[in-house]
């Protein structure tokens, strides 16, 4: 395992669009053990791929109930809405309050390529809303209503 090095906003990176991922191999598998390693050395409840500089649909999360695995992640299910304040490793010393659903629905598959479904409601909701829109090209503070400035990094 290998701890990445995380790209900071103002990175073209962070604005492109990931590739699916169609080949569960061992390279796969690396990527994940990292990403989860990367995180966990930040300090981090998220990451996606992009941030580590790698344009595919790969997502790890851990809110404190274990570790998460997300490919080819999509919402099909949201619902009721929340705004609470949230940050990211890519834009270290701000955090913002953004509006995200309060319970979504995820499909996703595993890193053996195997379909799943998770739920999350209020802080996994927003971890899996926030680590699917790095997918897109999407960063909170495009979503922020509001500012705060932080020595935190969420
Ligand atoms: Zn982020």
């Amino acid at each position: 395992m290998a701890i990445r090095n995380i790209r900071k906003y103002g990175d073209d990176i962070l604005r492109k669009k990931a590739k699916e991922v169609t080949v569960f191999d061992d390279k796969l598998k690396t990527l994940l053990n990292d990403m989860a390693e990367t995180m966990k050395d930040a300090k981090g409840v998220g990451l996606a791929a992009p941030q580590i500089g790698i344009l595919r649909k790969v997502v790890v999360i851990d809110v404190g109930e274990g570790l998460i695995e997300l490919i080819n992640p999509e919402i099909v299910f949201e619902e009721g809405e929340a705004v609470e304040v949230e940050g990211c490793l890519s834009i270290p010393g701000i955090n913002g309050e953004v509006p995200r659903p309060q319970k979504v629905k995820v499909k996703a598959m595993d890193r053996n390529g195997k379909m799943f479904e998770i739920e999350g409601e209020d802080f996994l909701a927003r971890a899996l809303c926030h680590e699917i829109d790095h997918l897109n090209g999407i960063l909170f503070v495009d979503k922020a209503i509001k500012f705060v400035k932080s020595d935190s990094e969420g």
